[in-house]
């Protein structure tokens, strides 16, 4: 907006500025480990015997963050389905005026549908980086594959690349939900965002949990309240060049994908990337864990 504004004349910079305060627009991406209640592979997927009613309580967490933002004056909504299969919300639950992305692969990832219209943006049922020593389900893209991901040499967590994604658009993030430790770990990042601690983690497959009924309340209450502050609340951003370093479980991934020009190999179970910006990373971050010849249509 700085750099419009010195192109702009006063009056007219005055007119986009309160346009944008109109357009309150808030993006949530929804993931589910950070869910209430939840601690296993049983509530995470079609598989699991509890899954269906965690995908009511997802869907009712994401409710309630909606309430709480339409509450506090937001304009409108985009919901990010960004767990597992991209299909868990229950989307005849939602309100009429909201909109949601679903499945995958995308470029944007947990972030699909953002851009530089949107004021904030909310992470739902948020979980630790697979390097963290805490957190029920620490897990950074992919528990199955990936031991690590870096980005200019730190390790991050799925908060940490969102929050570089909304950055790109001049958004920042306003709010986190989940068990204790992610709220500690995203807070330790960002800043002084909204927290709501729905369960505090005695495990990666242990915690002492809420009601959903006591999630509902208090995301509803974070989420008015983080939109209220919006005013405060600073973009994350992470210039380009970004140098990328994955290091995966097994041996092949980093084998084969070294074949390719534009891919280092630092050590036998890693591979390093510099994407211009966060977005190339994105994509190459989406590319890597999505592709798979023979995978039809
Ligand atoms: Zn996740």
């Amino acid at each position: 907006m700085k750099s419009l504004c010195l192109a702009l004349s006063l009056l007219a910079c005055s007119v986009a500025v309160n346009a944008q305060e109109r357009n309150l627009k808030i993006y949530i991406s929804a993931d589910m480990e950070g869910v209430v209640g939840v601690v296993t592979g049983e509530q995470l997927g079609p598989q699991g015997f509890e899954y269906a009613r965690f995908r009511e309580f997802m869907t009712q967490e994401v409710n309630a963050a909606i309430e709480g933002a339409f509450a506090a004056g937001a304009t409108g909504i985009v919901i990010g389905d960004s767990h597992g299969n991209g299909q868990n919300l229950l989307i005849e639950k939602l309100p009429a005026n909201v909109l949601v992305v679903r499945s995958w692969p995308r470029p944007l990832g947990m972030m699909q549908g953002i851009d530089e219209t949107f004021a904030g943006a909310i992470f739902l049922g948020y979980h630790t980086a697979t390097t963290n020593l805490e957190g029920v389900r620490a897990h950074t893209l992919s528990s199955a594959r990936l031991a690590d991901v870096k980005l200019k040499g730190v390790s991050v967590s799925e908060a940490g690349i969102n929050a570089a994604i909304a950055g790109h658009f001049n958004v920042p993030i306003i709010m986190v939900s989940g068990d204790d430790a992610v709220v500690k770990e995203t807070t330790a990042l960002l800043g002084n965002i909204e927290g709501a601690v729905v369960k505090w983690s005695s495990g990666f497959h242990s915690a002492k949990t809420m009601t959903p009924a006591a999630s509902y309340v208090l995301i509803r209450e974070k989420a008015q309240k983080a939109v209220s502050r919006i005013r405060e609340f600073k973009p994350y951003k992470l210039n380009g060049p970004i140098e990328l370093d994955v290091r995966f479980k097994n041996y092949r991934p980093s084998e084969v994908l070294s074949y390719l020009s534009i891919v280092q190999r630092p050590d036998a179970h890693s591979i390093r990337f510099v994407g211009k910006d966060i977005i190339e990373i994105s994509k190459f971050l989406t590319f890597i864990n999505t592709y798979e010849l023979g995978l039809e249509p």
